[in-house]
């Protein structure tokens, strides 16, 4: 499907709770039959930028406006969104069948169309057979099905869901996953994540919005936000960071010069860097890679550590080293079970080194 006009426009949304400043000036455009995810530490405002999309809270100032409508005066239940709850919020006296036809009943459709209509969610969730069952005897996961198969089935332009896979274990968090981005693209209807777990935002969404402090950081696809970070928050809170600071030695338009553990290196200026500027060089562990001494002749771009721990994982290989100056450094090697150059040995000493333009430098958090 092609990502087309904005369903949602956020724009200067402020939102205070007494003086507590919770959303600072937030500019957000959403596509229809987008999958965004809001990212980012407890406490950012995630939620309450969800709950203003639903009108459950009112805007401190800026607009909202859902399909090109200004929402200032318009109540959450014609807005056309619909929010999932990280609880599921199921009526418990209810069968899954009755929680799912609840809300068409509320509008008093014809009995046909709620039945039909019922069975369609229920099927798309795979729940045909649970139809009779009330709450308490459905997983975690088969409760959250039948909170998506209640949202879905009054057919919203927006789906609003708020950590709703936080309750459940790790694989069954993973399934769930899947099944949600299967969902979605099946119904073609713009969904609104809120998560706290890095993996999952890079994993599901077709733009992620890093937020700190009630303020977006960045927003990109999962791949801009990890491997161009534009802040070291961001850098920081997505993934795993080998963060080396250090100062600009000198600085053309094209080109920084600066040492890395005793090393001289020369990158790429792609952020106007000027002398004497403080920098932060920030290398991914996976870009990371170690020689063992005997396998190198050339130490140009490269430089001394120790292996301090080898950590095993099945496809992955992960070191964490020390360096001469006592700075510690964690690498991810994919594991090739022929490659015995993979076999590192805690002490041993290793040379390290980057392909030359993979990493990112910011400017160092004064
Ligand atoms: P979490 O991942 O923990 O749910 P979050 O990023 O969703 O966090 P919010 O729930 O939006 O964060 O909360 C942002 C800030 O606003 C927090 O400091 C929170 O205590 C505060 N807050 C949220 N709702 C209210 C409220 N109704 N009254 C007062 N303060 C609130």
């Amino acid at each position: 499907m092609t990502l087309s006009k904005n369903i949602i426009e956020i724009a200067a949304v402020d939102k205070y709770f007494k003086d507590q400043r919770v959303l600072n000036s937030i500019n957000l455009d959403v596509k229809s039959g987008e999958f965004l995810t809001l990212l980012g530490p407890s406490g950012c405002g995630k939620t309450t930028l969800l709950r203003l999309l639903a009108g459950f809270e009112t805007l401190t100032g800026g607009v909202i406006a859902i399909d090109g409508k200004d929402m200032r005066n318009t109540p959450p239940e014609e807005r056309h969104v619909h929010m999932v709850f990280q609880s599921y919020a199921l009526f418990p006296h209810m069968t899954v069948y009755e929680n799912v036809a609840f809300g068409l009943q509320c509008k008093h459709l014809p009995k046909q169309e709620i039945h039909e209509r019922v069975l369609g969610a229920l099927s798309m969730v795979k729940l045909d057979d649970l139809k009779d069952r009330k709450p308490d005897r459905l997983s975690g996961g088969q409760q959250q099905r039948v909170a998506i198969a209640r949202a879905v089935i009054n057919k919203p332009l927006v789906l609003l869901l708020d950590e709703p896979l936080s309750a459940l274990d790790y694989s069954l968090r993973k399934r769930m996953q899947i099944e949600l981005k299967a969902l979605q693209r099946k119904l073609g209807i713009t969904f609104i994540l809120v998560t706290h777990d890095q993996e999952e935002a890079l994993s599901m969404s077709d733009r992620v919005v890093v937020m700190n402090h009630g303020c977006i950081e960045q927003i990109g696809t999962p791949r801009d936000v990890y491997e161009e970070p534009k802040t070291l928050y961001v850098a920081k809170f997505i993934g795993a960071a080998n963060i080396f600071e250090t100062t600009v030695i000198e600085a053309t338009e094209d080109t920084i010069q600066v040492f890395i553990e005793g090393k001289k290196y020369q990158l790429d200026n792609e952020g106007e860097f000027k002398k004497g500027q403080n920098v932060s060089v920030i290398v991914r562990p996976e870009d990371l890679h170690s020689w063992y001494n005997t396998e190198v002749d050339d130490t140009t771009n490269m430089f001394e550590a120790k292996v301090e721990q080898v950590i095993y994982k099945g496809s992955t290989v992960d070191l964490i080293l020390k360096t001469k100056s006592g700075k510690r450094l964690s690498t991810t090697e994919f594991f090739d079970e022929d490659d015995e150059n993979l076999d590192f040995k805690r002490g041993e000493n290793v040379w390290v080194e980057w392909t030359l333009g993979w990493e990112v430098v910011l400017p160092h958090d004064e």
